[in-house]
């Protein structure tokens, strides 16, 4: 049924006056999809709701944070008491190295991490610290991968880029994306060619081990195996981006489900508990690099907040001792079954890869290996069903090039009713 979104748009046209675009990160802004961003109000386990008092079950949970859902009762008393304390004190504090236990504890790459606020900072700050220590310049990224709008990284990534269909951005000087190569994901033969060529000038690649920002891409065992292979052969740093899926795809993030161990992680999202954080981690010599112990320069005012710090104590924590990772896993695979085998009786060309807690709904016959793959997929289509889904109260990524996130605030109830509303909106798209 169509919902009433008057203060929604009310507000974005006054957001519009003072905000470029209205928002202040391109994703939110309904680019891919049209029509008037939801402002919301307030977040309460798997439900949204909006300045119009509609109430949606959120797949976005924040674009990856809110695996626990919205409000978790342990993360608001931790950041309460934080408060309590002071907001910042530009000193260190016992909660920060409390948080990087927690995650060297967690994360199989990880003998030493540094926080930052950003998932941007955090890769921004990965590759100066691989260029600085391997002496090289070179990177390698893939196509359709999103590391922040970081300016190097800023060719051929994913996301809000790709929804807006400017994957390369003005304002970026060709110095600064002269040393980024780019190659295609899942292709191993691209990647024997590029090290064949540049391996001894290679510094880093970087990828996302599972891509979430072109939608889901599941990575060939093989890709990821060979990646490590010829990264050891050439002294080249390999750094899993693991900001959307560090402690989402299990406690250790995709590098315990693959059994593949990096140089370097970049983390976000998750590590926060809701607030800004970033981090990044790896090999103790790698860091060792960092200043001040080492040459490479990186620095933060706010960085290792106190606030954040013992929100990500807390979501860590939480996380370590729940175990969510398996219910998680079984309500996001129940979903993409009950997603398929309506879009299949409707006979609507989809595929629905789906992993741990994260899916995406392509309208595309074929499985999505890479960015290539991806842009095909029929994003009319994906704008009529993310519409008619928002009026059945479910609030899906607005964009086809995203993975959706599952929270374990998700009931039996809230599959049934999305299911429901994709029998309705799947309707929608094969009506005359
Ligand atoms: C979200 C994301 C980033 C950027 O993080 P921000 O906090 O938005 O700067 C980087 N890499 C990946 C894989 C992401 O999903």
């Amino acid at each position: 049924m169509p919902r009433r979104h008057e203060r929604s748009q009310t507000e974005f046209a006054r957001a519009q006056k003072s905000i470029p675009g209205g928002v202040n990160s391109p994703a939110r802004a309904f680019g891919g999809v049209g029509g008037t961003p939801v402002f919301m109000q307030k977040g309460e386990g798997a439900s949204l709701y909006d300045l119009d008092g509609n109430r949606y079950i959120d797949y976005i949970g924040s674009w990856g944070p809110h695996i626990l859902g919205h409000r978790p009762p342990e993360i608001i008393a931790a950041i309460l008491a934080a408060l309590d304390r002071g907001t910042s004190f530009g000193a260190p504090t016992e909660l920060e190295s409390e948080l990087a236990e927690l995650v060297i504890a967690a994360v199989p790459s990880v003998e030493m991490v540094r926080m930052v606020n950003s998932g941007t900072e955090a890769t921004m700050s990965a590759i100066r610290v691989a260029r600085g220590y391997t002496g090289r310049d070179k990177i390698i990224k893939f196509a359709g991968c999103y590391h922040g709008h970081v300016d190097s990284l800023l060719v051929k990534a994913g996301s809000g880029a790709l929804t807006h269909g400017n994957p390369s951005s003005p304002g970026v000087p060709a110095g600064c994306t002269q040393d980024t190569i780019v190659l295609d994901y899942n292709d191993p033969q691209q990647l024997t060619d590029a090290f064949q060529v540049h391996g001894d000038q290679l510094a880093a690649v970087i990828l996302e081990p599972v891509v979430g920002n072109m939608g889901l891409v599941i990575p060939h065992r093989e890709f990821l195996t060979m990646l490590r292979e010829l990264c050891d052969r050439h002294g080249t740093v390999l750094i899993f981006d693991e900001v959307m899926t560090g402690f989402r795809l299990s406690y250790g993030g995709a590098q315990q489900l693959f059994d593949i161990t990096p140089d370097m992680t970049t983390l976000g999202k998750i590590i926060g508990g809701g607030m800004p954080v970033g981090a990044y981690g790896g090999r103790a010599d790698i860091l060792k690099c960092v200043s001040p112990m080492g040459p490479v320069y990186q620095a933060g005012t706010l960085s290792g907040n106190p606030v954040a710090m013992a929100a990500g104590i807390a979501m860590l924590t939480l996380l370590r001792d729940r175990d969510p990772y398996p219910e998680l896993a079984d309500y996001t695979r129940r979903l993409a079954m009950g997603l398929s085998e309506i879009a299949k009786r409707k006979g609507i060309p989809h595929t629905c890869p789906h992993l741990g807690s994260m899916i995406t709904l392509f309208f595309n016959a074929d499985p999505v290996t890479s960015l290539a793959v991806a842009m095909r997929s029929d994003t009319a289509r994906f704008a009529k069903f993310f519409h008619a889904m928002l009026d059945e109260g479910v609030y899906l990524a607005c964009s086809q090039y995203e993975a959706n996130f599952v929270s374990t605030c998700h009931t039996e109830a809230d599959l049934e009713a999305t299911l429901a509303a994709a029998e309705i909106a799947m309707g929608k798209l094969v009506e005359a």
